[in-house]
C-alpha cells in the first residue's frame, strides 16, 4: 500500500486534534484534560523542533558557506538576498494598506464592543507595550550592536539569538576558506558530517509532526476565547486573511516569473513546512523542515538554501508586516483617526523595520506593532482591540512568512545557477 503523504497525515492529525477539542469542551473535565495529558505531547514536538535549530544554523551554514570557496559569490548572494527581501516586504505592506482602506474594517466596530475589549484585554495589552518599551529604548545601531554577541556559547544558549549564531556561522565558514585548504578539510568533513547528523534528525522528528500537530490543535482550540468574539472581529479577520491570500497568490507567481517552476508543485512541495508553521505559529521552529523540503523536493543547493533560510526566519516576515499595516490602521479607524497619506507612507517604513525586528515565535509580531502604532501616533491600547484574536491570525502570518523565504530561496538558487532538479519527487 502507499504511504499517505506527509502533509495528508498532517492535515488528518489537526482535524482530529480539532475534534478532540470540540467534544471534549462539552465536558466541564475536557479541557484539563487536554491541558494534562494532551498538550505536553505538542509543546515535546515544538521543543524538539526548537531544539535543532541552532546546531542546524551551526552546521549548514558553516557547510554552505565553506562550500561557496569564493568570497565574493557569498557577497553578491548577501545583496540579492537582502534586498529581495526588503521589496517583498514593503509589497507586503503596500497590499495590507491598500486592502485595509478599501475594507475599513475598524468602521465596522461599535462603540460599544470597543468599549468591552479594551476593559477586557487592557491588562494583556500592557504587557506587550511594556517588551516593546524596552526595545524602543535602544539606540539607533543597537539592532547592529546585537549582531555579534561576545560569547558564542551565549549566544547559541537562547534561541531568540538566532542572528549571532548566524554571524558566527558565516564569520567561521569565511575564516574556514581562507586557510590552507589541507588543514581546512577535516574542519569541513566534520561539519559535512555533523550536517548529516541534524537532518538525519529533521527527518526522525518530522515522523510525529501528526501526532504533535494533533496535540498542538487540540491545546489551542480548547483554550481558544469564545467564538462570539470572533464574529465581532470578523471584517478585520476577514482583512489580514484576503491580504495574506493575496500574498500568497503573489508569492506564487513571483516563483513563476524568475524561476518558470510550476507554483503548484512550488506549494504542494512546501506544504508540511506551511501546515507545521500553522501548527506552531513560528518560522523558527518550522526553519529545519522549511530547509528540508527548499532542498530535497525543490532542488535549491544547500550553498543557498543554508544561507537564505536561517536569515529569512528571522529578518523576512511578509504575513507578519501585512498584519501589522492592516492592524494599525484598523485601530486608528476603530478610534476614530484619520491617517493621512504621510502617516500611512510613515506606517510602510516602520511596519517593515517592525518585521524584520521580530522573532519568529508566537505572538512576536503583536510586541512589535507597539512600535508601528506609536510611530504613527495611534493610541497603544488600541491593541486590546485585536488581541482576542490575534493567535489565529498568527497560525496564518506565519505560513506566509515560511512561504516568502521559501519562494526566496528558490530565486535566488536560480539567479546564482544553484537550482538543481528535486532530489525527492512529491
Ligand atoms: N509568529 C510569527 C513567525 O514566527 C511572527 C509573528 O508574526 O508574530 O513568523
Amino acid at each position: 500500500m502507499r504511504k499517505l503523504a506527509l502533509h495528508w497525515q498532517i492535515v488528518i492529525g489537526m482535524v482530529l486534534g480539532v475534534a478532540l477539542a470540540l467534544v471534549l469542551n462539552n465536558f466541564s473535565w475536557g479541557s484539563g484534560f487536554i491541558a494534562n495529558w494532551i498538550k505536553p505531547f505538542g509543546n515535546i514536538f515544538i521543543n524538539s523542533l526548537k531544539l535543532i535549530a541552532v546546531p542546524l544554523i551551526l552546521g549548514s551554514l558553516i557547510k554552505g558557506v565553506s562550500d561557496l570557496k569564493d568570497i565574493s559569490k557569498l557577497s553578491k548572494m548577501g545583496f540579492k538576498t537582502i534586498g529581495f527581501y526588503i521589496g517583498t516586504t514593503i509589497l507586503a505592506v503596500t497590499i495590507g494598506l491598500v486592502t485595509v482602506n478599501i475594507i475599513k474594517p475598524g468602521k465596522s466596530i461599535s462603540e460599544e464592543t470597543r468599549m468591552e475589549l479594551l476593559d477586557s484585554y487592557a491588562g494583556e495589552a500592557e504587557a506587550k507595550k511594556e517588551v516593546a518599551e524596552m526595545q524602543r529604548e535602544a539606540g539607533p545601531l543597537q539592532a547592529l550592536e546585537d549582531v555579534v554577541p561576545e560569547n558564542i556559547f551565549g549566544a547559541a544558549a537562547e534561541n531568540s539569538n538566532m542572528l549571532q549564531v548566524i554571524f558566527f556561522s558565516i564569520f567561521f565558514g569565511v575564516a574556514l576558506i581562507l586557510i590552507p585548504p589541507d588543514i581546512a578539510a577535516p574542519v569541513k568533513s566534520f561539519f559535512d558530517g555533523f550536517n548529516e547528523v541534524i537532518l538525519k534528525m529533521v527527518d526522525i522528528i518530522m515522523m510525529a509532526a501528526p501526532i504533535g500537530v494533533f496535540a498542538l490543535l487540540a491545546g489551542l482550540v480548547s483554550e481558544a476565547p469564545s467564538s462570539e468574539l470572533f464574529v465581532t472581529l470578523g471584517v478585520y479577520a476577514f482583512n489580514v486573511l484576503l491580504g495574506l491570500a493575496l500574498l500568497l497568490v503573489l508569492q506564487a507567481l513571483l516563483v513563476w516569473i524568475f524561476t518558470k517552476r510550476n507554483p503548484i508543485y512550488f506549494m504542494k512541495a512546501m506544504a508540511p513546512a506551511h501546515l507545521l508553521g500553522f501548527s506552531t505559529s513560528s518560522s523558527a521552529a518550522t526553519l529545519p523542515v522549511t530547509m528540508e523540503r527548499v532542498e530535497d523536493y525543490l532542488g535549491v543547493r544547500r550553498e543557498v538554501s543554508s544561507f537564505v533560510l536561517p536569515i529569512g526566519a528571522t529578518i523576512n516576515m511578509d504575513g507578519t508586516s501585512l498584519y501589522q499595516a492592516v492592524a494599525a490602521v484598523f485601530i486608528a479607524q476603530a478610534f476614530g483617526l484619520d491617517l493621512s497619506i504621510g502617516a500611512q507612507l510613515g506606517i510602510i517604513a516602520t511596519a517593515t523595520l517592525a518585521s524584520i525586528g521580530s522573532a519568529a515565535v508566537p505572538g512576536a509580531g503583536m510586541v512589535m506593532l507597539v512600535i508601528v502604532l506609536a510611530q504613527a501616533g495611534i493610541p497603544e491600547a488600541g491593541l486590546a482591540l485585536i488581541f482576542a484574536i490575534d493567535r489565529p491570525l498568527d497560525m496564518c502570518r506565519t505560513v506566509i512568512n515560511i512561504n516568502g523565504d521559501a519562494m526566496v530561496s528558490v530565486v535566488i538558487a536560480k539567479s546564482q545557477n544553484q537550482l538543481d532538479s528535486p532530489k525527492r519527487s512529491l
